[in-house]
């Protein structure tokens, strides 16, 4: 008894001391890879396939459960749909934990009624969404499938989410729900393959979106003249907002995005709105920030007030319409050199990244978080004319199933 145990023992340190070149020497992980490079053109075509179904903001659900029957098709177990909307299934390993999630998202930025025909020339695929994020799915459904074609087992779980609300205004609300509530306090670590190239993101930058209204009773520009204006108090605002003093590390950013109000030319407005968004990676750099964008709000409509003596004042509120969680999983962590060795092993050397994706939400939790993207050559992502150059993109795939092998243990 005692021999097996240190038997095991052996085997489970052996298991973490193997590096990526090793693993990948594994008959069963080079069963997997000689079926990852077969299946790629195959799993283009189904790139395509499930492009081809529209993933509007909000409405991912036709493509959600497209994803759920392909899930159960490729055996994952515990198939399902949660309340927000993502996919989930589920492939055991010898223990439930740890439990590395690995992600991409269903929703594209097109509105309903968009032209999601996906068309072929000359070895580029061209199409709304089939690199950001369709290469995400096709990559983490080649993955499924080359773990089974090679039998490679894991020590850990490895749970496969399709999910929801990666885009804009979706605000990350899949991987809240996801974390906050699906899987609470059962992810270790996580991975989401966005869009397309060999990059690896480690710094989440977050972001704040307002929408400010400033309302005044409004009036007849020469008869009511001496009345405080909406507008000008907005310009007031703006010209704040311009002043501001940001860092450059971490890169902290603001900009007023779009302006509107106002009835006539000749009309003191009743209402002008603005939508203001601010950005940082540093949790503590945007809350500064934020702060002094309330402070501004404020101390513009005072201006205004007392500049015509609170005759018809201007009152003004800010709505939160975007909050993506800033956050980091620093290099020096175990998921980030993983992933590093795992590149550098199929000799892929790029610089970390940073961006705004699904891996926002664990790092601001502190849980290890990257993004990796997953192959290809992309061009044009969130434009009606995104494409995708389908060169060597097998490379993707290949580093995803080496990663996702690497962690889950
Ligand atoms: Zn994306």
């Amino acid at each position: 008894m005692i021999g097996r145990i240190l038997l095991a023992t052996v085997c489970a340190t052996f298991a973490l001391a193997q590096t990526p070149a090793e693993l990948l020497n594994q008959p069963a992980m080079r069963a997997a890879v000689d079926a990852l490079k077969r299946n790629e053109s195959s799993l283009l075509e189904l790139q395509a396939k499930v492009c081809e179904i529209p993933a509007p903001p909000f409405h991912e659900d036709a493509r959600g459960r497209e994803l759920e029957r392909l899930f159960m098709e490729a055996g994952l177990k515990d198939v399902r749909i949660d309340r927000a909307g993502n996919v989930l299934g589920v492939r055991p390993g010898k223990a439930a934990r740890p439990n590395l999630v690995f992600a991409a998202h269903l929703d594209t930025v097109f509105p309903e009624g968009t032209n999601v025909k996906v068309t072929r020339d000359n070895g580029v695929m061209k199409g709304p969404g089939i690199g950001d994020d369709c290469r995400g799915l096709a990559v983490m459904l080649g993955v499924i499938r080359a773990l089974d074609e090679g039998h490679v087992e894991t020590p850990g779980t490895i749970t496969f989410v399709a999910d929801v609300g990666e885009e804009g205004l979706g605000d990350l609300r899949g991987m809240k729900q996801l974390f906050g509530e699906t899987l609470k306090g059962q992810i270790d670590k996580f991975v989401s393959v966005d869009g397309t190239g060999l990059g690896i993101t480690n710094t989440g930058v977050g972001s704040n979106r307002y929408r400010v209204t400033f309302k005044g009773p409004g009036g007849h520009s020469y008869g009511s003249f001496g009345m405080a204006n909406p507008i000008q108090a907005m310009g007031r605002a703006i010209a704040k907002i311009d002043a501001f003093e940001v860092p450059s590390q971490p890169k902290t950013t603001f900009n007023v995005g779009r302006v509107g109000g106002g009835t006539s030319v000749n009309a003191i407005p009743f209402e002008a709105w603005m939508e203001v968004d601010m950005r940082s990676p540093d949790p503590g750099a945007l809350k500064a920030l934020d702060t002094k964008f309330h402070a501004a709000l404020h101390d513009a409509v005072e201006e205004e007030n007392r500049r015509w003596n609170n005759r018809g004042a201007v009152s003004v509120s800010a709505e939160l319409v975007g909050i993506r969680p800033a956050g980091q999983t620093p290099k020096d962590t175990a998921i980030v050199q993983t992933a590093i060795a795992v590149s550098r092993a199929l000799g892929i050397d790029e610089a970390l990244r940073e961006g705004s994706t699904d891996a926002n939400v664990p790092m601001n939790l502190g849980i290890p978080a990257i993004t990796i993207s997953g192959g290809g050559i992309g061009a044009g992502a969130h434009s009606l004319n995104e494409s995708f150059d389908i060169r060597e993109s097998w490379r993707g795939t290949e580093r995803a199933l080496l990663l996702a092998v690497a962690l889950a243990r």
